[in-house]
This record gives C-alpha cells, structure tokens and sequence, in this order.
C-alpha cells in the first residue's frame, strides 16, 4: 500500500486526515514542523507527502524547495484559503497538486489517486531495469507491469533484477544460482526453476505477451520477442 507523509502542525485536522487516510489503506506517518517533516521525506520510503504551507520551523514551501532538490516524490500542498501566490508559489516550486482549507475527505483522496498515478508513471521513466512494459525500480524496490504495481518477495526481486541486468542473455541456472542465491549454496539447482516459476505466475502469466523464455537445455532469458 502506498506510504503517505503528512505534514500538519494543527494537530486534530493531522490526526483526522491520518484516520481516513488509513481507512483507505495507506499507510501514513505524521510531522508537526517542517524541519521533522523534511528530515522524514530525505530519509525516503514515501510514496506521496501532503505538506502544509503555513508550518513552525521551516514553512512548507522551503520545505518543498529542498526536497525538490533531490527528489521527485509527488506532493500536495495545503494551502489556506484564498492564498493565491502561496499556491502560484508551491507549484512553481514543483509542487504537483495544491488543495485549499478546508477541503473535502473525498476530494482529497482523488487528488491523492492522480498525484499518486503521476508519481508511478514518473518512477516508471526513471527505472533503470525494464523489458516491454515490465519496469522494476531498484531504489523503491518496486516492480510494475503495464503500471500495474506486481509485488514480489525479496528473492524474486533479486532474480528478476538479474534477468533484467542482463536482458536478451540466455542465462544457466547455475549462473542464476550463484548470482542469486550465492556461491555457497549448495542446495539443487532446481530451486532455480522453482522460482522462476514463481516470477512467471506473476510478471508473464496475468499478461498476454510473455517476456521470461526457457531455453531448454540451457536455461532462461528474459527477452521482448516483438
Ligand atoms: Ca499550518
């Protein structure tokens, strides 16, 4: 489920957005200033951060400035009403959405849905491992295909990693073994075709184009046959 980072100094109004919020099944964690607000969203792990303007500390459009700076992270700012250059302002600054006090719970959420698809589609430029529409971003340890969200264990991250590091190589299991499990383990390797089981049932298998191939004889390559 996505993570959410809220930064609210007005606590009730936090505390309720917190609890919708979780109704929906994100997950959030809560800043009362800016500055713990900023040192939470470097500290990484977030899908989203919903950022007040007006925040002790650091305000919430310097907090922005500095994230902007390394990170794309989709952000909402919350604005007061009628503060029209504070809004001008934040999306300047490369805030993606704003959203004026006080708002609707539903409102909030569909600006959340699109800022979040945004936030998805922009990760899935900047993976480093893809194969046709199969995207896996190796520092938000995330998989997707066609932007659909495919969640896969630590080992078949790993595998599926190493696929893609050496895309259209037909690869033995015993390479896939000793990059993947190590070179001590001594087990078979038919655990190996075990879990390309596994990635299959959830990268190839829901999907018209199959892009994981076994060679036989040798082993597997994960190649876009079109
Ligand atoms: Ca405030």
């Amino acid at each position: 489920m996505p993570r959410i980072l809220l930064v609210e100094d007005e606590e009730k109004l936090a505390r309720f957005v917190e609890l919708e919020l979780k109704h929906e099944g994100y997950e959030v964690e809560k800043a009362f200033d800016g500055r713990t607000g900023l040192e939470m969203a470097e500290a990484g792990g977030f899908d989203l951060m919903l950022l007040d303007i007006m925040l002790p500390g650091i305000n919430g459009l310097e907090v922005l400035r500095r994230i902007r700076k390394a990170s794309s992270l989709p952000v909402i700012m919350l604005t007061a009403r009628d503060a029209v250059m504070d809004k001008v302002t934040g999306l300047d600054m490369g805030a993606d959405d704003y959203i004026t006090k006080p708002f609707s719970i539903e409102e909030l959420l569909a600006r959340i849905r699109v800022a979040l698809r945004k936030g998805t589609a922009r990760a899935e430029e900047n993976a480093s491992f893809s194969c046709a529409d199969l995207c896996l971003d190796p520092a938000r340890h995330r998989v997707t295909r066609g932007g659909q969200e495919i969640e896969l264990t630590g080992r078949e991250f790993a595998l599926l990693q190493y696929f893609l590091e050496n895309k259209t190589h037909v690869l033995t299991r015993e390479q896939v073994l000793s990059h993947v499990w190590g070179y001590q383990y001594m087990g078979e390797t038919n655990v190996v075709d075990v879990y390309v089981r596994y990635l299959r049932n959830k990268i190839d298998d829901p999907f018209e184009q199959k892009l994981l191939h076994t060679v036989r004889g040798v082993g597997y390559v994960l190649r876009d046959d079109t």
